[in-house]
Formats: C-alpha cells, sequence, structure tokens
C-alpha cells in the first residue's frame, strides 16, 4: 500500500495560522511586536531567495521585520559591529545571518556573536549546548521542524528506532540529539550513520523512523527500507531544470520505490522545506515572549 504522504506545506500551514493568532494577540495585550532582522552579505542568487522567503513570511505574520543586504566586500569588524547593534535593538528580537558568508569572513566568529538569546536559527553553541541537556531555549529550525512533522503525523517516537543518515551540525546532530531526550516527541533509540558508516542499510533497514539528510539523490532505495517505517527526506539537491526553466529538485531518498514500502514519507519540495521556515518564526515569537517577561 502507498505510504501517507505528511505534507510539510499543510503542517507549516496550520503552525504559521497558530502563530499569527499569537501574534495579534500579543500587539493587542502587551503591545510586543516580534522583530526579525535577516542579514544578507552579497548577492549570492540562493541565498537571496532564503532570504526572501523568510521576510515574507515574518511579514505575513504581523512581524516587525527587517531585510538589512550589505555588499560582499564588508569587512568582517563592520559586520561585528552591526550584529553588536541588533544585540542593543529592543525591537529586534531575532538575529539571522544567511550563510555562507564571503571568503574572508570568518563565520564561527561572527555566529558566535549573535546574542544567543536572540539567535533564532538555533546555531550559537550556547543554544546547541542547551539542546543537548534538554534545556533548549531555540531548537534549531530544520531539526525542529522535523519534530514537529513527527508529533503532527502522529507519530509515536517513543521507543522508536530512529536511524539519522547525516551528522551535519546543523541537521543530523541537533535532531539525533532532540529524539534523544526524555522528552515529549523524543524519547527514541538513536543510531546516526555517515559516510563511514559500515554497511549503512543493516542500521538503515531497522528504522521505524528514518531522518535521511545526506545531501545525495536516491541515497536511499527501497530496499534499504523498513515495511512500514516512517521515512523524513530532508535532502535538497538540485537536477537539472523543469520545463519553466525552474531548478527541479529531489529529495535522498528514492521516492517513487520508498513510497511502496513506507507507512508515511515526506515529500520533495513540500515536506521538510516549509517547515524550517515555519521554526524560525516559531522561535522569534518565542523570543519576543521572553523577552518582553511573558514566559
Ligand atoms: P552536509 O553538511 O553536507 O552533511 C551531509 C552529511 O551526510 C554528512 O554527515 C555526510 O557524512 C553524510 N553523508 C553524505 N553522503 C552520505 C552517504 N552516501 N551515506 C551516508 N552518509 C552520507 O549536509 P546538511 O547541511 O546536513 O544537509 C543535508 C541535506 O539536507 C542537503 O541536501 C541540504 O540541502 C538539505 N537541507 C535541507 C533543509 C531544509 O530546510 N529542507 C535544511 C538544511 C539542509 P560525513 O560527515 O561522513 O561527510
Amino acid at each position: 500500500m502507498a505510504a501517507k504522504i505528511i505534507s510539510g506545506t499543510e503542517v507549516a500551514k496550520q503552525i504559521r495560522a497558530e502563530l499569527k493568532d499569537e501574534v495579534s494577540e500579543l500587539k493587542e495585550k502587551h503591545d510586543v511586536v516580534p522583530g526579525l532582522v535577516t542579514i544578507l552579505v552579497g548577492e549570492n542568487p540562493a541565498s537571496i531567495s532564503y532570504v526572501t522567503g523568510k521576510q515574507k513570511t515574518s511579514k505575513e505574520l504581523g512581524f516587525h521585520s527587517i531585510q538589512d543586504n550589505q555588499p560582499d566586500d564588508i569587512s568582517e569588524e563592520k559586520l561585528l559591529g552591526l550584529i553588536d547593534q541588533y544585540n542593543k535593538d529592543p525591537k529586534i528580537h531575532g538575529i539571522l545571518v544567511q550563510l555562507p558568508l564571503p571568503k574572508g569572513i570568518n563565520e564561527t566568529k561572527v555566529l558566535y556573536a549573535i546574542d544567543p538569546a536572540k539567535d533564532v536559527d538555533g546555531f550559537h553553541p550556547v543554544n546547541l549546548g542547551k539542546l543537548m541537556i534538554g534545556e533548549a531555549d531555540y531548537l534549531p529550525c530544520t531539526p525542529a521542524g522535523i519534530q514537529q512533522l513527527l508529533m503532527r503525523s502522529g507519530t509515536d517516537t517513543n521507543g522508536a528506532e530512529v536511524v539519522v543518515v547525516g551528522r551535519s551540525n546543523i541537521v543530523g546532530k541537533p535532531v539525533a540529539n532532540m529524539l534523544l531526550q526524555k522528552q515529549e516527541g523524543a524519547n527514541a533509540t538513536v543510531t546516526v550513520c555517515h559516510t563511514r558508516t559500515k554497511d549503512m542499510a543493516a542500521h538503515t533497514k531497522r528504522a521505524d523512523i528514518l531522518i535521511v539528510a545526506a545531501g545525495k539523490p536516491k541515497a536511499i532505495t527501497a530496499d534499504m527500507v523498513k515495511d512500514g517505517a516512517v521515512v523524513i527526506d530532508v535532502g535538497v539537491n538540485r537536477i537539472g531544470k523543469t520545463a519553466s526553466g525552474k531548478a527541479k529538485l529531489c529529495g535522498d531518498v528514492d521516492f517513487d520505490a520508498v513510497k511502496e514500502k513506507a507507512a508515511a514519507i515526506t515529500p520533495v519540495p513540500g515536506g521538510v522545506g516549509p517547515m524550517t521556515i515555519t521554526m524560525l518564526m516559531m522561535n522569534t515569537v518565542k523570543s519576543a515572549k521572553v523577552h518582553a517577561g511573558l514566559i
């Protein structure tokens, strides 16, 4: 039987509607408007498109939103000064620096300069450390989106065998850590695979929940998936162009074959992707509430 499709587009829509109501209430009852700044350095087309999407969504939700475009020859010192300015700005609750940054700018130094209390991307080591001990304030957006997809699709993670393919700092490691926590939406038994894993299929075939973030088209084929598994495909790979000239996207999972075996699966596009921006919005609303002393 073909798998149920877990639509990130639908779940994201639902969460954004909830957030919109929350933003209206914050404005009416507490005179608080969540503020988000997205800093874009240079003119990388993919980065422009990501930042535009974030700005559009934040405006739709009623945020105070600023898109700060800087030239690609901005000095590291000036960029750090700009972050310091936003760290001190009471109208700004979330600061996002779009990566990658041009050569010559130390990304780590820039990300570490963001006040952890305004790090709505959840990449600051303070926030990643809190995540590891189960006390996260701001979860990294893509892993948080994956967890929401599991919870809102009624997938029980308690005691489930979760296999994560990929160990990056932005997806694999944090999502593995999150699902390991002694918390609702977690409590799983987690295995993490990577390029040095011996016999990866032996692991993936055990998975009740398989999360794939490898960045390789068809890294997961049907013979690597257990009957009835829930498959979350994080990968976004550009493979040629559609008839209209747009980039054609695919995930890391052989979707057509795996959907015949899995119980549920996320599509690409329309799966994890829409959740990432939504979680950024959720973190910004949370930060606004924290800064206003409401939570
Ligand atoms: P990354 O930093 O390149 O990490 C990829 C990870 O996958 C690495 O740990 C690598 O292992 C592992 N890997 C690669 N090929 C593998 C294979 N054949 N077998 C087993 N492990 C393999 O990538 P990332 O930033 O985590 O992103 C992963 C994918 O998710 C990309 O396609 C990216 O575009 C997508 N993504 C999507 C969203 C979204 O919002 N939808 C957000 C973030 C990322 P090693 O560590 O051994 O090299």
